[in-house]
């Protein structure tokens, strides 16, 4: 199985990116981010907070998540609906940024990761999967982009959506979602030592793909650069 692990922070293009090497390689795209956006509505749903780590620990425990794929798109499923359609808010992100600390949602997760990765050739995008879901992933790489620059990309994706946004508070949510996510206990965002940093903010789409493809395709990924 080939692998090829990219994190980084919210709005470096990772999964925009990901996708589309995964379509230019023939591989399954693993958007992680999505299972924990799913692990928040769940959570969201069942009315608790942030605030109460033993709640999300026990009721975690009753979402059951997984992926299918139709027609190349990644649908999440929570007990059995399927949830692409909601989990994309800003409200389900901020959520899945602050349950994500908990380890109990963690565990259930990168085993649910792991899995995928080890039946398929993956792309798997997310914040921890270079350093721990898949340590011996073929090709890691680490997405970053300044905050500003992903700041205005999510403003942008918003408006196209049609929805009504401030960048001053996405670019506040953004550093604040950045710095719970590098600064938890566990698995916290980071590069690994073996990925390759890639800074996005003055390159287009392609140029980032042509660059991770080009990594890929030379002999035994990243043993080979
Ligand atoms: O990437 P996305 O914005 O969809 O992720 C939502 C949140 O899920 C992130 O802010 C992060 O806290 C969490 N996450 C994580 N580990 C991953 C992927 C996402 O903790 N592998």
């Amino acid at each position: 199985m080939y692998n090829i692990a990219i994190d980084g922070p919210a709005g470096a293009g990772k999964s925009t990116i990901a996708k589309q090497i995964a379509e230019r390689k023939g591989y399954i795209y693993v958007d992680t981010g999505a299972m924990y956006r799913a692990m928040a509505l769940f959570l969201l749903e069942n009315h608790i907070s942030p605030e109460e780590p033993e709640k999300i620990s026990e009721k975690c425990q009753e979402a059951d998540i997984s992926i299918v794929y139709e027609k190349g798109e990644q649908i999440v499923l929570l007990n059995g609906r399927n949830v692409n359609g909601l989990i994309r808010t800003e409200e389900v992100g901020n959520m899945a940024s602050a349950s994500s600390v908990n380890g109990d949602v963690r565990k259930k997760l990168v085993e649910l990761q792991q899995k995928l990765a080890k039946e398929a050739d993956v792309v798997m995008d997310g914040r921890d999967i270079g350093t721990c879901v898949l340590p011996d992933a073929d090709l890691k790489i680490y997405l970053t982009a300044s905050s500003d620059v992903r700041a205005k990309r999510r403003y942008d994706e918003l408006r196209a959506k049609g929805e009504e946004c401030d960048i001053t508070v996405i670019k506040r949510d953004i550093e604040e979602r950045d710095d719970r996510d590098m600064h938890r206990e566990i698995s916290p965002l980071r590069q690994a030592e073996d990925a390759l940093l890639v800074d996005s903010s003055d390159m287009t789409i392609e140029e980032v793909i042509d660059r991770i493809i080009g990594l890929c395709d030379k002999e035994g990924g990243r043993h080979g650069y």
